[in-house]
């Protein structure tokens, strides 16, 4: 009985230690910080842009220092006075898929990035980590936070236009997601919010958003554009628009994203986010998602709500493509000799850190493709863009196609450790 009361107090204490442990390095507000991230023939840099203070902290509050991904991106905060580490995350980012890219070639280049941060007490290190495909590192940056710098601007004093679409819990354990408007006019506004609800909808009708929906907060913020629709560059058509989104990111005629990332999060200043999607207005078929930076699609094309759910599958769930095709542009993205960091493909390197723990005994790897019905999860070769090497969970997924109707079983529990590690 004695023990048992021991261990009770044990478990009491770390309980206390770990509730009080954002209190201990943080205020309940946010510190912007903007980079750029360029690289030449030489070499790949990040430069300081600036750093902002902003009310409010949408965050998470536990598990500060655990990463919900090893990605391609890394931000790390260190109190200054001891070294130790206090807050961590990780993020993709366009700079680092450019890199890839035959446009890199003979050219130098700089791409705005900005994370959001809990807004330390002390003074503090905050390092930036870049990697390649292979996840070696090949930049990094260091500088310091010191709370009485007077050229560390606080904001937040006019709130944006905003409306909430659906209000699940406070927003201290709640997920925040912003959703954002994009070349919609003045004239076009209630157009917006009937397109921002059904993204909305749409996303917490899938499992296993479904499952939580007191887990979510989704606010619609407006932004007027000057021209309605975006840049459409195949065909020559440039508009004014309030995030200068375009389609044909890097010649991919579908790839619509924006590179004016610190527009879109002066946009948001006052409401709290953690997570961007942003409607761009135009019937042009495409969209983009990058890990714990933003999402954007089309509001206007038929394939509205199933891509809005993949790029978000993207964006928040850090899930890969699990779609494939000869001569996609994209083959060879993944080194064949190690493993991929998103949870839903596999070159089977190290399989037992993906789903093999969800796979029955006799599943035979790779699975079949006429054997799907059989195993709903197996190891189906193709995935990644690469019709071989790469292998993903499912024969059908919203990773893969715009017409199968959910996530596939993998995808779901990737998600659903997600929502716990951003709540519980
Ligand atoms: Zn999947």
């Amino acid at each position: 009985m004695r023990l048992y009361a021991f261990v009770i107090a044990i478990v009491l204490v770390l309980n206390a230690k770990g509730a009080n442990r954002f209190d201990d390095f943080f205020a309940d507000s946010t510190l912007r910080v903007d980079y750029l991230f360029g690289a030449d023939a030489e070499r790949v840099s990040v430069f300081l842009d600036k750093q902002v203070k902003m009310p409010g902290w949408a965050g998470r509050r536990n598990r500060l220092t655990e990463l919900p991904y090893e990605s391609s991106g890394l931000i790390t905060m260190c109190d200054a006075a001891t070294g130790d580490t206090i807050y961590r995350n990780s993020f993709s980012s366009l700079f680092r898929e450019w890199l890839d890219t035959d446009e890199r070639v003979g050219r130098a280049r700089a791409f705005q990035n900005s994370f959001l941060l809990p807004l330390p007490k002390a003074e503090t290190i905050i390092n930036v980590e870049l990697k390649d495909g292979r996840l070696s590192t090949i930049a990094h940056m260091s500088h310091h936070y010191v709370p009485d710098d007077v050229l560390i601007e606080q904001r937040g004093g006019t709130k944006a236009e905003h409306r909430y679409l659906h209000r699940g819990g406070s927003v201290d354990r709640a997920i925040d997601v912003a959703i954002l408007s994009e070349g919609y006019t003045e004239a076009e506004r209630d157009s917006f919010y009937v397109h921002a609800q059904t993204a909305a909808d749409e996303i917490l009708r899938y499992k296993p958003f479904c499952d939580h929906p007191e887990n979510w907060n989704f606010v619609a913020v407006w932004v007027a554009s000057q021209d309605s629709g975006v840049s459409v560059p195949r065909i020559g058509e440039w508009r004014n628009t309030s995030f200068s989104s375009h389609f044909s990111t890097f010649y991919s005629d579908r790839y619509l994203t924006t590179d004016r990332i610190f527009d879109v999060h002066d946009a948001l200043v006052s409401v709290p986010y953690e997570h961007i999607i942003i409607l761009a207005n135009t019937e042009e078929y495409g969209g983009g998602g990058i890990y714990n930076s933003y999402m954007l699609t089309s509001s206007r094309h038929h394939t509205f709500k199933p891509v809005c759910v993949h790029e978000f599958g993207h964006s928040f769930g850090g899930l890969g493509d699990e779609y494939f095709y000869e001569g996609d542009l994209m083959e060879g993205s993944y080194p064949l000799d190690i493993e991929p960091w998103e949870p839903n493909i596999t070159t089977l390197v190290d399989f037992d850190s993906k789903w093999k723990q969800l796979l029955p005994d006799d599943t035979p790897v790779p699975t079949l493709n006429k054997d799907a019905k059989k195993y709903p999860v197996g190891v189906y070769e193709g995935g990644g863009y690469s019709t071989k090497g790469v292998y993903r969970p499912a024969d059908e997924c919203r990773m893969r196609n715009n017409t199968y109707p959910e996530f596939c079983p993998v995808c779901v529990a990737a998600l659903e450790r997600l929502i716990e590690f951003y709540t519980r």
